[in-house]
């Protein structure tokens, strides 16, 4: 309850403020839903090691890397591809 009343004073004191536009945040976030919807999602990419693969591979794919030589772990995930405003969020 403590937590609850703290975090609605903070959220009003410093309302979520989208990092990329300036615009409100939406959800608690510091990004605003166009933003966010945005933002480059690494859905085609190696089953193993989560690198982005070409378009032309098929779903599932291993990267050439992987092919080679499988790394020492089971699988990698990674949720964005670290391109378009992801270099200016991680700065
Ligand atoms: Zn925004
Ligand atoms: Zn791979």
């Amino acid at each position: 309850m403590l937590r609850e009343f703290s975090d609605g004073i903070l959220q009003r004191l410093y309302p979520p403020t989208c990092v990329l536009c300036g615009a409100q945040g939406q959800g608690g976030l510091d990004l605003c839903a166009p933003c966010l919807a945005d933002l480059p999602r690494n859905r085609h990419c190696c089953r193993r090691c989560a690198l982005p693969l070409p378009a032309e591979l098929p779903p599932g794919a291993l990267c050439g890397e992987c092919q080679r030589r499988l790394p020492p772990y089971a699988v990698c995930y990674a949720a964005f591809r670290y391109e378009g405003p992801l270099p200016i969020l991680s700065t």
